[in-house]
């Protein structure tokens, strides 16, 4: 093999490499929290907690309702019963009856009011409850395949970093340097075929005496124009 051959097969190596690497860090912004479905949870949980309290406070006016319709008949029997002659007292009695039926009718409405606020949001509740459980199941299910070739890319990084340090052994510490230099620098391509008399990176025309030098494979040559290694294939 001759040295230019060994970079220009350590640079498809590193492509490679890299665009493995480049996965791996996609995958990885994918793997935990989802916004949207973070949002539709406190959503969910929003309309559950609005639902309760919206039951709680309709039951509890039920039931206020309920005691004083208890109290209205109480002083309509003492006021049917005969028991109070005093006018007075009968007027005031009266009264009261009057003004706690009422309150009652007041109560009556609001929980009227609220059971029909409550039947809403109940089934508000139960729609995010099902997006909610369809969405936990993409999720999931998107999860796991995310997470299955993540794991396949992590060992195709370690397969390909071991290749890739056998390929390094091969190359002089002076090629490797210049490789490493001109990859950082020209896009990660630093070595270039040779391609009908021209730079394969930079499609610049090469002068006739640059392409024999690179035929030869003797040396080093770059390409005049971009500064790339260039390689003669076969
Ligand atoms: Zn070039």
């Amino acid at each position: 093999m001759n040295p230019i051959a060994d970079l220009y097969r350590l640079q498809e190596i590193d492509t490679a490499w890299e665009k493995i690497r480049q996965r791996i860090l996609q995958l990885q912004k994918f793997v935990g929290g989802s916004p949207k479905l973070n949002q539709v949870r406190e959503q969910t949980q929003a309309a559950e907690i609005e639902l309760n309290t919206i039951r709680k406070e309709q039951q509890d006016t039920e039931l206020e309702a309920n005691s004083l319709g208890e109290r209205v008949r109480e002083s309509e029997a003492i006021l049917m019963g005969g028991q109070v002659q005093n006018p007075k007292e009968l007027e005031a009695l009266q009264a009261n009856v009057e003004s706690m039926r009422r309150h009652k009718e007041t109560l009556d409405d609001r929980s009227v009011e609220a059971l029909v606020k409550a039947e809403s949001l109940a089934a508000k509740y139960a729609s995010l409850q099902e997006s909610l459980s369809t969405m936990e199941a993409e999720w999931t299910s998107t999860q796991a395949t995310i997470e299955e070739e993540l794991q396949r890319r992590k060992k195709e990084y370690v397969y390909l970093k071991n290749i890739r340090d056998e390929a390094v052994k091969t190359i002089s510490a002076k090629y490797l340097e210049q490789y490493e230099y001109l990859r950082g620098r020209k896009n990660g391509i630093a070595v270039a075929k040779l391609e009908d008399d021209s730079c394969g990176a930079c499609h610049m025309q090469l002068p006739v005496g640059v392409i024999g030098s690179v035929r030869r494979n003797e040396e080093m040559v770059s390409c005049t124009a971009c500064g790339r290694i260039l390689f003669a294939a076969g």
